[in-house]
């Protein structure tokens, strides 16, 4: 342990707003991947205000120590862990929502506050915050900002960066700026509001955020819809899309995952199919009806195998919730799974499909292809049953291959968990020498130190050389 840093901090913001216990800080040590354990932060720091952040970032820059901006951990690419020490930013205890504001159809709240208890507040005021990472129980909205978080209402209502008006943000020489504000529209200069959204802890640290909203929909509809083959359910997707019809989510649930999802279930699926659509209508009664019989009329038309309208409202929850546990459950037996999270044009998706699974065949590397498919955002996990040098270089193989198709369809290698330590390799193949140096121009421009979050999004700190 790092004795005179921890008496520094414990002297800036009081010693039971630090953690330096080796327990503590092996805690602290990984995000939901469980396979990023490169370090250990030296210390934790939990500030509970703005001055606490200003007052550690501001210390630490004038030492050049690594400062980590840290929400629930939940992320899945590593962007929250320490490879290089420095101190870790748990902004958990900043969790206050500030203001709901009903004339102005706005949210205010620090960086902490968990999403589902966010989503309660605002809803509770029938207005409605429609991001929804499948994480919702922990992560926070300063995560879902910095990894510009989606989720399955992507489809319908875009990802955290449709909604973010304004930040507070404690740049890496530990002064505090705001961006944005409370209007829906600024046009004032560069946008450092949405350059901030998605930039994984490395320019600097949010602390509040101000989000739009949207009037509650009045009522949704759950549809099943279970399919032959796997070829039949992602062209199931495209044609819903392509027939105009924007599901409030829609999601590609391989055979492998409802089995799985069945231990949660009761009655359970039926597992006849090789792949099941989970999609829900939102918004007037009336629309819903209508939007639901097109939805039974292009999939008839496929000759699926059945379309289940769900009506009661328990049973609907009850899928939705199994969906959302997905990725604890195949954790709960499997050695080890990396979620991928490549995103391609929705009337490539069948396409993408066929590619994974001949993937899978050739490399030997079991695959479940699950995903966020009404957004074209699928996530073919490679799932590891054992862990040896053999069968990481297998998984390695596999993923570049998944992310080549990927880009080769026109699509992204990440569509809402961000690059941290997982894609940092593929991100020159997607944006290209240019603006990869214009992002390091930018990340000079903000962290000269090169203090916020280093070994995140690029394997060389981010500096043109
Ligand atoms: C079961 C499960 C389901 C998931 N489903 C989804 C999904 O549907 N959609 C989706 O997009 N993601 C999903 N995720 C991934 C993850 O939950 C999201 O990336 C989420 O946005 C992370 O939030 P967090 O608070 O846990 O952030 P963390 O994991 O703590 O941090 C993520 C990144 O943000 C940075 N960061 C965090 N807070 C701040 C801050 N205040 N200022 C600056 N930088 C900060 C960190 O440095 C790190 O780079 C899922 C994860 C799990 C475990």
């Amino acid at each position: 342990m790092n004795i005179g840093l921890s008496r520094d901090l414990k002297k800036r913001i009081g010693k039971e707003n630090v953690k330096t216990d080796a327990a503590d800080l092996l805690a602290y040590s990984s995000d939901a991947t469980h396979h990023y354990i490169k370090g250990r932060p030296d210390a934790v720091v939990l500030p509970l205000t703005v001055s606490h952040v200003a007052e550690i970032v501001g210390y630490a820059s004038k030492r050049g120590i690594p400062v980590i901006p840290r929400g629930a951990g939940s992320g899945l690419a590593g962007g929250s862990t320490s490879s290089r020490g420095g101190i870790l930013l748990d902004m958990k205890r900043m969790n206050r929502v500030i203001d709901i504001n009903k004339g102005n159809f706005t949210a205010v709240a620090e960086t902490g506050v968990v999403l589902a208890h966010f989503h309660r507040l605002v809803e509770k005021e029938r207005l409605f915050y429609p991001p929804d990472p499948q994480s919702m129980a922990v992560c926070t909205l300063g995560g879902n900002v910095s990894t510009r978080a989606g989720g399955p209402r992507g489809v319908k209502y875009g990802t955290t960066g449709n909604y973010i008006l304004g930040l507070e943000v404690v740049l890496p020489d530990g002064s505090i700026i705001q961006t944005g504000g409370s209007c829906v529209k600024q046009s004032v200069g560069y946008d450092i509001t949405h350059l901030m959204t998605g930039s994984e802890g490395t320019l600097g640290v949010i602390t509040k955020v101000i989000t739009r909203l949207l009037p509650l929909p009045e009522a949704k509809k759950t549809i099943i819809v279970k399919c032959r083959t796997t070829e039949q359910a992602a062209f199931a997707v495209s044609e819903i899309i392509s027939n105009g019809i924007v599901p409030s989510m829609l999601e590609y649930l391989s055979l492998g995952a409802v089995a799985l999802m069945n231990t949660l279930l009761s009655p359970p699926l039926v597992t006849d199919g090789e792949a099941y659509l989970f999609i829900e209508l939102d918004g007037s009664p009336l629309q819903i009806e209508e939007e639901s019989l097109r939805v039974k009329a292009v999939c008839e038309a496929l000759s699926v195998m059945e379309i289940r309208i769900v009506d009661d409202k328990k049973e609907a929850a009850s899928y939705w919730k199994a969906r959302s546990s997905l990725y604890p459950l195949l954790m709960s037996f499997l050695k080890k799974v990396i979620v991928e999270d490549v995103t391609v044009p929705r009337n490539r998706i069948p396409e993408f499909v066929k590619a994974v699974e001949k993937i899978a065949a050739s490399t030997g590397v079991a695959i479940g292809v699950s995903g966020h498919a009404g957004d074209g955002n699928m996530h073919p996990s490679i799932l590891m049953g054992e862990i040896s040098d053999e069968m990481e270089k297998k998984a390695h193989r596999a993923i570049e291959e998944i992310v080549a198709c990927g880009l080769e369809l026109g699509g992204s290698i990440s569509g809402e968990h961000g690059i941290g330590i997982q894609k940092r390799e593929f991100v020159m193949r997607e944006m290209g020498a240019r603006q990869v140096s214009l992002f390091k121009a930018i990340k000079e421009a903000f962290d000269p130190k090169g203090i916020m979050n280093p070994g995140k999004i690029w394997l060389d700190g981010g500096k043109n050389r």
